[in-house]
């Protein structure tokens, strides 16, 4: 019996997204414009998408200033392109998007020439004269008299938004045009059989599809373990905490204040000062080790501790643990940033009025999930790996959010380039814009 002829047509598609993040719906949004002939779903096992690291981040839609234009292109491109991109969807569905800016301050002499380099990546990826600047203390003081710096970029395109209404949005979309969106279903396991991967759900159920995309954040390295890819890689997560400020102190800046990271190789251990697209203000977010990409509590901590430690073990990243830089670090400066008064403190530093006593209720917290290599260092960039009618997206991390579209349509042209998609109509119109201009304008 031909095995292809036992699965039932609805258990078998074309094309399977594992992850209904702000990823996974991105390509699914382009893919439903493209090909309207293919069955293709988004496996999520959450209820709704954007359960997790995409509606739990920091709600920035970044300009790209942080990041060298020669390490970091293709992130940079996508941030640039992705603010263009979110600015004219979200005018256009009438969802929250505010151009309010971002300043990075420099607190001493050193930092001042961190901030001359970042204006020059700035404008090498592709910011004008009028989008970012950078402006003495004297000159700060008259827009925002709050602040204590040495001096300060001030990124004017830069804005704030709120990324799980914008999942939300495009999901619609998606599913508009044909998409299948399927929640609560947890992918246990993938196998290949034959030309088909069999993949298992909730621990029994069974779906079966040509061609895979794992774009499921921070389980994505496990899941590509699952499927005997990227074994030399591991990955350690880190929850980002916010702490929710009162009140009193909403009005305190017009825009969001960042600071020169103090380590440079690892800047999510700097918190900020976050005015939300709502007006709120919130502190965050630190870097506390967790061992589940899940880790909100403890609880679900101590239940993934023994796997987590045995999956690094047998990863071929195992040196990890015993990494010089990795242990010092997780020794001396996580551990501090784990505390909510030395987080407040590394604020109060640029924004002295605020007093820490006043600041006491929690935020949402999102978690960051970093690889690390076989030489226990952890990768800068993202990684991109295609393997057997499979690709796979690790290490999507910040500035995800803000560059989801225009990485998506990248990753999508790259399939098409290599013959792994067929049928697509490259030139069609996806939403507000063509697919082939935004390829166009990526690669410029
Ligand atoms: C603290 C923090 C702040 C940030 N701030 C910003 C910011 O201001 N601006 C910005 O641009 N970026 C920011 N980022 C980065 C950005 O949020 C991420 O790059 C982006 O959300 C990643 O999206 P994703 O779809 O890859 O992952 P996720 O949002 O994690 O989505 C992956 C999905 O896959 C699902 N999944 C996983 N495994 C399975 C499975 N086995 N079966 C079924 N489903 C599965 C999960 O449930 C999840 O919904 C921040 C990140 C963090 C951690």
């Amino acid at each position: 019996m031909n095995y292809n002829k036992l699965i039932k047509l609805k258990d078998n598609f074309d094309l399977i997204i594992i992850g209904g993040g702000i990823l996974g719906t991105s390509l699914s949004y382009f893919l439903s414009f493209l090909n309207k002939s293919k069955k293709i779903a988004v496996i999520e096992q959450e209820h709704s998408v954007a359960h997790h690291t995409s509606g739990r981040n920091t709600g920035k839609v970044h300009a790209p200033y942080l990041y060298n234009p020669e390490k970091k292109k293709l992130f940079a491109n996508a941030a640039f392109h992705g603010y263009e991109m979110w600015k004219e969807y979200s005018k256009l569905q009438n969802l929250p998007f505010k151009q309010d800016g971002v300043i990075e301050v420099a607190v001493d002499e050193k930092g001042i020439k961190v901030l001359e380099k970042y204006l020059k990546w700035g404008k090498q990826n592709g910011l004008e004269e009028k989008d970012i600047e950078l402006i003495n203390n004297e000159e700060l003081k008259k827009i925002e008299p709050e602040i204590k710096c040495e001096a300060a970029l001030y990124a004017h395109r830069d804005g704030s938004t709120d990324y799980s209404i914008l999942t939300n949005s495009i999901m619609k979309d998606s599913k508009k045009n044909g998409i299948d969106f399927l929640f609560k279903k947890k992918i246990t396991q993938i196998k290949k059989i034959k030309d088909k991967w069999e993949i298992t759900i909730n621990g029994n159920n069974k779906i079966f599809t040509n061609f895979l995309i794992n774009a499921s954040g921070g389980q994505a390295i496990d899941i590509a373990h699952n499927m005997n890819t990227a074994e030399n890689l591991t990955d350690v997560h880190f929850r980002g905490e916010y702490w929710k400020t009162p009140e009193k102190y909403h009005k305190l800046t017009k825009t969001s204040v960042y600071s020169v990271p103090e380590f440079p190789d690892y800047p999510f251990l700097d918190p900020h000062w976050i005015v939300r697209v709502d007006g709120s203000c919130e502190i965050g977010p630190n870097a506390v080790p967790v061992f589940s990409p899940y880790g909100y509590d403890t609880a679900e901590n101590i239940k993934e501790f023994i796997p987590k430690i045995l999956e690094m073990l047998g990863s071929g990243a195992r040196k990890t643990i015993f990494d010089k830089q990795f242990q010092e670090l997780a020794f001396s400066e996580i551990q501090s940033s784990m505390s909510k008064s030395v987080m407040v403190k590394r604020v109060k530093k640029f924004l002295p009025k605020i007093n820490p006593k006043e600041i006491t209720v929690k935020g949402t917290a999102g978690i960051r999930s970093s690889v690390i290599d076989e030489n226990g260092k952890f990768v800068p960039d993202v990684i991109l790996l295609e393997k057997n009618s499979s690709f796979h997206i690790l290490n999507y991390n910040s500035p995800g959010a803000t560059g989801a579209l225009p990485f998506s349509a990248h990753v999508i042209n790259e399939l098409h380039k290599k013959g792994l998609f067929e049928n697509e109509d490259m030139e069609a119109q996806c939403g507000p814009w063509k697919f082939n201009e935004i390829i166009e304008k990526l690669e410029k």
